[in-house]
């Protein structure tokens, strides 16, 4: 087991060591898609982060159950509890039921992880389908003091948490500010504190979604199904919690609130954020109508792409970036992760045809512990890729007769390719996973080869000039002819 992990905890805001509470067992929580509607890039940016991270749990010899939910429920349009109900406005608005709208978009979701080679988290819990520990849980923290009820909605009173606790204790923000920064109660407002915020919510006559409880007919409110799920499936004290930057200061605090004042512990050890992917400096979001469908961006169809990009280069580009930092979409950087993904996979699909030799130019040990190390280092992928690249130019240098490699070493380099290509980020050759195509390209180049032999020149030019107009270029060699993607 790999025991020299290092992660970022926006709880303590600093890298510590990995310690799971109960090794090799590590529980990680990560806040899924509302689905009412596509998941835009943003949110995959988010869901291709995380997963990086549990194949690299996987890798470092941890058993992870992975709990991914899918909030099919009590989402209203405003923060504040407030604003129509996002799966009802939609459902109207597509003249579906609403769980035909879950269903359509849960599916579509699905479609888009497979597409970007995402492992399927352990268990996919949908808020739907625990209401009742939403409700036993709700039923807690009133009889802990922290809860009121005002005509069928239940209230978190945050003011009262707060004189025993650290409300902001994820975020660090000020109360006071945040007080000053949050609309005054108004005379039709219920609740009592202007923080507070809903654990259940009373249906309307209108309201479709509507389920029973002890406190009237109703809906759970947006932060408690992560609280109740997460303690469900991974205990009240887990290790790892998730999700994008943008839920830390509402949905996370608001969930350490609700475990706390239900279980007095703090639910999870280590708290991870994924920094969000803008467009021209502004974050992608449904609202502000600048999120790219993921379909949108492979087939170039939106006014703001050149033309299309495949779901590796896109996912090439977000593993370019470190998952804290913010990634900037444009046309100009997928173009250079195109090149960069292809020389990657040229170079992997040349390593099979290698002959090694008895004395070795390259040391590949180094290469795979700088691996290791970036990502030990807060799972450091753009300094892996650096790495990757370096192996690259071994295996170009190699392929080209240019230096040498030994069983022994080309078995290593082999491995690290492995590894981290395949196994850690979870990247695929889509030209080189078609076996049809594959099989006819090896055909093409028989012929050409049976051409060159004839002295046909005519014919064995038409078949490199014909590949090269489609973008498929062969490059001879002593080990024979290989193709790759222009
Ligand atoms: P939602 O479906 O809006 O609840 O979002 C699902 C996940 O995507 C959450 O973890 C969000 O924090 C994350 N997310 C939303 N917008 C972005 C963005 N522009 N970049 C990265 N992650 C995002
Ligand atoms: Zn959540």
């Amino acid at each position: 087991m790999n025991t020299g992990l290092h992660l970022y905890n926006t709880l303590s805001r600093k890298k510590e060591l990995f310690e799971p509470l109960n090794a090799p067992n590590v529980g990680m929580y990560v806040c899924g898609p509302t689905v009412y509607s596509d998941v835009h890039l943003g949110n995959c940016r988010t869901f291709i982060s995380f997963d990086l991270i549990f194949r690299y749990l996987k890798y470092s010899g941890y058993k992870v159950r992975y709990v991914r939910n899918i909030t099919d429920a009590g989402h209203l349009e405003g923060d504040r509890d407030e604003g129509d109900d996002k799966f009802a406005k939609r459902a109207k608005l597509e003249q579906l039921e609403p769980m035909e709208i879950v269903q359509k978009y849960t599916l579509g979701f699905h479609d888009v992880l497979r597409m970007f080679n995402t492992l399927p988290p352990s268990i996919e819990p949908t808020a739907t389908g625990h209401i009742t520990e939403q409700i036993e849980m709700i039923k807690e923290i009133i009889a802990n003091g922290y809860a009121y009820v005002v005509n069928g909605t239940v209230y978190f009173d945050v003011e009262k948490y707060s004189a025993a606790h650290n409300y902001t204790i994820l975020t660090n923000r000020n109360l006071e500010d945040m007080l000053a920064n949050t609309r005054e109660l108004g005379g039709q407002d219920d609740k009592h504190g202007r923080l507070d915020f809903a654990l259940w919510i009373e249906a309307k006559p209108e309201t479709i979604m509507r389920w029973p409880s002890p406190w009237g007919v109703g809906f759970p409110g947006w932060h408690i199904e992560c609280s109740a799920m997460s303690a469900k499936y991974l205990g009240d004290e887990f290790d790892i919690h998730g999700g994008g930057m943008d839920l830390a200061a509402t949905h996370h605090t608001n969930e350490i609130a609700q475990s706390e004042a239900c279980n007095h512990k703090q639910p999870a050890k280590y708290w991870m954020h994924t920094n969000m992917l803008t467009v021209n400096g502004t974050r992608m979001s449904k609202s502000a109508g600048n999120g790219f469908l993921p379909g949108e961006l492979f087939t170039g169809d939106h006014p703001l792409l050149d033309r299309g990009y495949s779901p590796m280069t896109v996912k090439f580009f977000m593993l370019q970036a470190h998952y804290r930092s913010t990634l900037d979409f444009s046309n100009e950087a997928l173009d250079a992760s195109e090149k960069g993904f292809r020389r990657l996979m040229n170079a992997v699909s040349l390593l099979e045809k290698l002959t090694p030799s008895t004395d070795s130019d390259f040391e590949i040990e180094p290469l795979a512990l700088a691996c290791v190390k970036a990502m030990n280092d807060d799972f450091n992928s753009p300094v892996v890729i650096a790495e990757l690249f370096e192996a690259s130019r071994i295996i170009n240098t190699v392929f080209d007769g240019k230096g040498k490699i030994s069983a022994p070493e080309l078995d290593k380099l082999k491995k690290l390719m492995n590894n981290f290509v395949f196994d850690i980020f979870g990247l695929k050759d889509e030209e080189t996973s078609n076996v049809e195509l594959n099989a006819v390209l090896d055909m093409v180049i028989d012929l050409r080869k049976t051409a060159k032999e004839n002295k046909d020149y005519a014919t064995s030019d038409k078949i490199r000039l014909g590949l090269q107009s489609m973008g498929i270029q062969l490059k001879d060699s002593k080990e024979g002819t290989t193709w790759s993607k222009a």
